[in-house]
């Protein structure tokens, strides 16, 4: 069976900057590949330009076979079936959590406002947020809008799901319960991309790691391989200051 996720030789510059230098891998359904590197290193703009909200200047990406669309209703159903979780857990301010959770489901995915209500809190159920349904985000914690943002990607039912540091905003003792809700779609089978400064939960949690510096994939391997045999003083260094 094809890979869910490839990615061939993209290329993409910011003006002058070459943010991402021909990167080429592979995802496969229901794998775990978590993305690390130091800052500026181009992680956020691989996962933008995956749900294109970045372009690229040259290669392909194909999800599921099909090259990204460009534009119109074929990008949409790409948004649809890339969630994305951001840092900045990005929820619709003046709507209510169920609100957030149902609204893509009703207008992309056309589904009646009841079968996406029960949808939704059957989500926020799983999240642990079922309660927090009737407020607006702003009356929530940082740890509980983040699983309310990861509950609204998967109530899009999406085929694969982008984690850009998604705990990174959070005070200290919020980050388990986001990790945690993580860990348990990872066991679920959900095919994700995650860039995370989180090395206990990638060494747990991943499939493979890959490791961003200037732009490029520098190393890629299983967790185990990575944190223990790194071979690059990149990578080294890296890793002499965030373990
Ligand atoms: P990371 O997520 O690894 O910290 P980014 O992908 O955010 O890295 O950024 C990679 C490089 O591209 C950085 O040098 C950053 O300043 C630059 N960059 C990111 N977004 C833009 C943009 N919209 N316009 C110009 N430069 C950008
Ligand atoms: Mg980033």
């Amino acid at each position: 069976m094809e890979p869910l996720v490839e990615i061939d030789h993209v290329d993409k510059h910011f003006g002058e900057l070459h943010v991402l230098k021909d990167i080429t891998t592979t995802v496969d359904r229901g794998e775990v590949v978590i993305v690390i590197g130091p800052s500026g290193s181009g992680k956020s703009t691989l996962c933008r330009t995956i749900n294109r909200l970045e372009t690229i200047d040259s290669g392909e990406i194909r999800i599921d076979g099909t090259p990204l669309p460009s534009e119109g209703r074929d990008l949409a159903r790409l948004r649809a079936d890339v969630g994305m979780v951001f840092q900045s857990f990005n929820l619709f301010a003046h709507k209510t959590v169920l609100q957030n959770v149902t609204l893509g489901p009703i207008r992309v995915r056309g589904l009646s406002r009841r079968d996406a209500e029960a949808r939704a809190m059957e989500l926020l159920e799983r999240v642990g947020v079922a309660d927090q349904a009737t407020k607006l985000p702003a009356q929530l914690s940082g740890g509980q809008q983040q699983r309310v943002a990861i509950a609204r990607a998967l109530a899009m039912e999406p085929k694969l799901m982008l984690f850009d540091e998604p705990t990174s905003a959070l005070d200290p003792e919020m980050i388990n319960e986001v990790l945690d809700v993580m860990t348990e779609l990872a066991h679920d089978g959900m095919t994700m991309i995650v860039v995370t400064h989180e090395m206990g939960f990638a060494r747990k949690v991943a499939n493979r790691v890959l490791f961003m510096a200037d732009g490029a994939i520098v190393e890629e391997g299983t967790p185990e391989d990575f944190f223990t045999h790194p071979r690059t003083d990149r990578a080294k260094d890296f890793l002499g200051k965030v373990l």
